[in-house]
């Protein structure tokens, strides 16, 4: 039998104008305190992006109250089922932005953003020939896991992606633009910007690789491992079909692998997949060196 899953994990986003986002961060703390919700949001005049995680009756009441808030009544919340807590506190944090963009233009989704694509059509666009996808998160989450034929971005954050682009798809200003992300805030940012460097044709998968995984059509189809999310799992499962397979490989030995796991050693911290044979044999170190210097303290 099936362990029951009595928890979810929520995640959201919303850009819509918020006046003293230091203020409401305090108050939306303690909310949460009092609901025993655990999990990081973030608050900014531009909006709220946050995943949290609490029992069915936490997660209803927190969605409930949000939605008869008149700036949130329309919130669209991702639910996952869940064995437990995704984290281990809870943060609310007050922000410059939702997500780091750093770049000179007001980037505003509610004004101007890609096309908004749904599941189905983001699958059946995705197989045009002339379309380019692009992954709008970090190397080490494409490299557990992606859209097939998806172009692997080299940037560690998502502040590096305006130069990123600028250096390798400039030419193709005129294509058909397709582009990803977990949840679908990156995306929001990413295609606004995109049509204000040009860009003519931009769409975006609407509420993430997350609700691509849940539709009931797609299935998940043409996503090749994991998704990495930004909580304890680490990583989830999207496709949902035989055609579902690990494309990360091991750090150590090379086999295929995606339990991604920090160095052992602080110091290093080195973010690496590892898999269960290796974690066997170097127990959570990267490298000889980094045990022999954590050992030996
Ligand atoms: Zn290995
Ligand atoms: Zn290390």
């Amino acid at each position: 039998m099936d362990r029951q899953k009595l928890y979810r994990i929520l995640l959201y986003y919303k850009f819509v104008p918020i006046e003293d986002p230091e203020t409401f961060a305090k108050e939306h703390l303690k909310l949460c305190q009092q609901l025993d919700l655990k999990g990081r949001i973030l608050v900014s005049h531009e909006g709220i992006n946050g995943t949290v995680s609490g029992t069915v009756e936490q997660t209803q009441a927190y969605m409930d109250v949000m939605h008869q808030n008149p700036l949130f009544k329309d919130l669209w919340f991702k639910i996952d089922e869940s064995e437990g807590h995704a984290f281990k506190k809870m943060h609310v944090r007050p922000r410059e932005e939702l997500v780091t963009f750093r770049v000179d233009e007001d980037l505003d989704p509610n004004r101007k953003t890609g096309k908004y694509l749904t599941p189905k059509e983001f699958f059946e666009t995705m197989q045009q020939e002339d379309a380019i996808i692009i992954d709008g998160r970090n190397d080490y989450e494409y490299d557990i896991g992606h859209f097939r034929g998806a172009i692997r971005p080299e940037v560690q954050s998502f502040r590096e992606f305006p130069d990123w682009i600028r250096e390798n798809l400039s030419e193709h200003k005129d294509k058909k633009i397709l582009t990803y992300c977990t949840g679908g805030i990156r995306c929001e940012k990413l295609t606004a910007w995109m049509l204000e460097e040009g860009f003519q044709d931009v769409a975006q998968l609407h509420g993430g690789i997350v609700t691509y995984g849940q539709d009931e059509e797609v299935k998940g189809r043409l996503w090749d491992g994991k998704c990495y999310v930004f909580d304890e799992r680490i990583a989830v499962p999207i496709n949902r079909t035989s055609e579902d397979i690990v494309i990360g490989k091991c750090y150590h030995c090379g086999n295929p692998a995606d339990h991604y796991i920090n160095c052992l050693n602080e110091t290093c911290d080195r973010r690496h997949i590892v898999c269960p044979e290796c974690m066997e044999l170097h127990r959570g170190y990267c490298s000889a060196l980094c045990k022999e210097e954590h050992t030996s303290k």
